[in-house]
């Protein structure tokens, strides 16, 4: 990569050049993009969160972030699908991993909050790569600093508004119960998309449904098609700032193997990445995908699935209005 002048440059920095450095080459950045201390401003921080410790099962999703870095190697910077080239239209940066306690789930909190508002604070969009899903919600917090509530879209096996496990408050079950708590999101326009498994007892669905979600079962999609779902999703959300939650474990283990709680009977990679591309031109401030556990994984099915997620909504931000 050249040496940068921030004085003369205009253009974006965009990845290693493919032509030059083979794809499997060369230090691991997300998409080989530059790291924020390489540029002189960024509109999209990717940023790792490698924080599990408020799984409930199987750990490790802290090494999520890592692996989804190394799936990302593949991205090339035309999106035929959405017509852009997301690396040219806007500055994308690798701001490295965000601090989380590994041993302190509320300070983790605290940190993750402070730093997911440093990066947008001035305006810039945010996507995170996780770790479990106890991270959304200081990431929530954050985005309410700048935005106020957001329409959430969260997409999910699970409902995760259950109140405590084994009583505690901040765990990878309870994001959204604490979310809703705060007012951080827009209860009329946001939603569940993909919910399925087994649950504890009727209850969790009547509990959930006070919270004000919207929720897309997974086996809705045995009738409906993604356009429909789209088109339900893009008239709940509006004109409102939109955040976009993804536990990876919303994708069957077909396609996603490596997830901490796995559920039969999930979306295609697909289906979600299809449904994510149809959000486009909504005002999408942040996002995050959740529950990468590459210790799990086959041949990395899981952690491409996530980098070509992540290109979507990279993809997203270059198509969202300014
Ligand atoms: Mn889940
Ligand atoms: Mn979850």
């Amino acid at each position: 990569m050249p040496s940068l002048s921030p004085d003369a440059r205009t253009e974006p920095v965009g990845p290693v050049d493919g032509q030059i450095s083979p794809r499997y080459a060369g230090l691991t950045t997300f998409a080989r993009l530059p790291r924020i201390e390489d540029v002189p401003r960024y509109d999209v921080a990717v940023a790792g969160v490698p924080f599990d410790a408020g799984v409930t099962y199987r750990p490790g999703a802290r090494f999520g972030p890592g692996a989804i870095r190394e799936a990302s190697r593949l991205l090339r910077p035309y999106n035929p699908r959405l017509d852009v080239m997301p690396f040219r239209a806007q500055q994308v940066v690798d701001a490295g991993d965000l601090p989380c306690n590994p041993f302190d789930i509320a300070q983790a909190g605290r940190e993750i909050e402070a730093a997911a508002y440093e990066l947008i604070r001035d305006g810039a969009r945010l996507i995170t790569l996780g770790g479990d899903h106890t991270i959304a919600y200081p990431l929530l917090r954050a985005m309410h600093r700048v935005h106020g509530p957001v329409a959430l879209i969260h997409f999910d096996a699970h409902l995760d508004t259950w109140d405590t496990y084994f009583d505690a408050p901040l765990t990878h079950g309870t994001p959204f119960r604490r979310a809703a708590e705060e007012g951080l999101f827009i209860p009329g326009s946001s939603a569940h998309v993909g919910i399925r498994g087994s649950l504890y007892d009727p209850d969790d669905l009547t509990a959930d449904a006070e919270l004000g979600f919207t929720v897309v079962h997974c086996a809705d999609f045995e009738t409906r098609t993604v356009a429909e779902v789209v088109d339900q999703l893009r008239a709940a959300v509006g004109d409102a700032p939109l955040y976009l939650s993804v536990d990876i474990d919303v994708l069957d283990p077909a396609h996603a193997p490596a997830t901490g709680t796995p559920e039969a009977g999930g979306l295609t990679s697909r289906e979600l990445l299809g449904i994510v591309r149809g959000l486009k031109g909504l005002n999408l401030v942040g996002a995050d995908i959740v529950e990468v556990a590459p210790a799990y994984d086959h041949a990395d099915i899981t952690s491409v699935a996530a980098a070509n997620l992540a290109y979507e909504y990279v993809s997203l931000c270059a198509r969202t209005p300014r």
